[in-house]
């Protein structure tokens, strides 16, 4: 479904991606894990275009996307939830999610967006809750249930997740990851960046693991959990 082979992409004297291959397949849960500073958002934003690479193919579905815009190639059905929880803070929730839907299909009628809410408030009761709730006062846990509806919303066949984990609680963390798997389940491609190797190893299939811009090991996932030079190196567990 997603195959990049030969990855380049330099910030003017940074080479910051080396010449990466990475495959997704259909219905696949990949986990890129690394470092910081390894190259691993660069290589989601090469992905979405959204920054320029130097050399190397990108297609989705055999399709050349590299040179595309981030709009053209979410048309395709590759959507990206940011690190950080980019919600827009002064909406609603309600405002939030028409937000993604429109992204997708221009106008939307009130009819396919109740039907769409439906399956959002199925997912995450919290949602429907605080449905009129401004988005910048959810909690962390929140906002990344709401980024990730906004993306779902576009029914998207390929969903690139950068650090879902950050910053937010245990607890809240495995409701993320569940629905991540969920999601896996229901048919969608999942592109999982992550530094908790061993929570994302634990839902993915395979794995990567970037090392200053160059794959340094990929596998199943469960070989890479039981592989020790990756537990002492990458996991910090000694
Ligand atoms: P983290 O886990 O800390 O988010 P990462 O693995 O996602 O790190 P990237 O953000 O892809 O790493 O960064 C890879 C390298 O490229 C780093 O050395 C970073 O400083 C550099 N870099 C990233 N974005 C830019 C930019 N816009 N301009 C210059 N250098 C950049």
């Amino acid at each position: 479904m997603l195959s990049i082979k030969g990855l380049h992409v330099r910030y003017g004297a940074i080479h910051a991606l080396k010449g990466i291959d990475l495959e997704v397949g259909e219905g696949e849960i990949v986990a890129v894990i690394g470092s910081n500073g390894a190259g691993k958002t660069t290589l989601l934003q090469s992905v979405l275009g959204l920054v320029k690479p130097g050399g190397g193919t990108v297609t989705f579905e055999g399709k050349d996307i590299i040179g595309l815009s981030a709009s053209r190639t979410s048309n395709l059905g590759v959507s990206l939830v940011p690190e950080g929880r980019e919600v827009f803070g002064t909406l609603s929730v309600l405002e939030n999610l028409r937000m993604g839907l429109k992204q997708k299909i221009g106008s939307v009628s009130r009819a396919q967006f109740d039907k769409e809410l439906e399956l959002v408030f199925e997912r995450f009761p919290r949602l429907h809750e605080r449905r009129h709730q401004l988005a910048f006062t959810l909690s962390g846990g929140e906002q990344q249930m709401l980024v990730l509806s906004r993306a779902m919303i576009s029914k998207p066949k390929l969903l690139l997740l950068d650090e879902p984990s950050l910053g937010l609680a245990p607890i809240i963390v495995n409701e993320i990851f569940a629905t991540i798997s969920e999601l896996s389940r229901e048919g969608v491609s999942i592109l999982l960046v992550e530094q908790m190797a061993h929570k994302a190893l634990s839902i993915a299939g395979r794995g990567y693991v970037i090392d200053n811009g160059t794959v340094a090991m990929h596998g199943p996932a469960a070989a890479l959990l039981g592989d020790e030079r990756m537990i002492k190196v990458y996991l910090g567990v000694h």
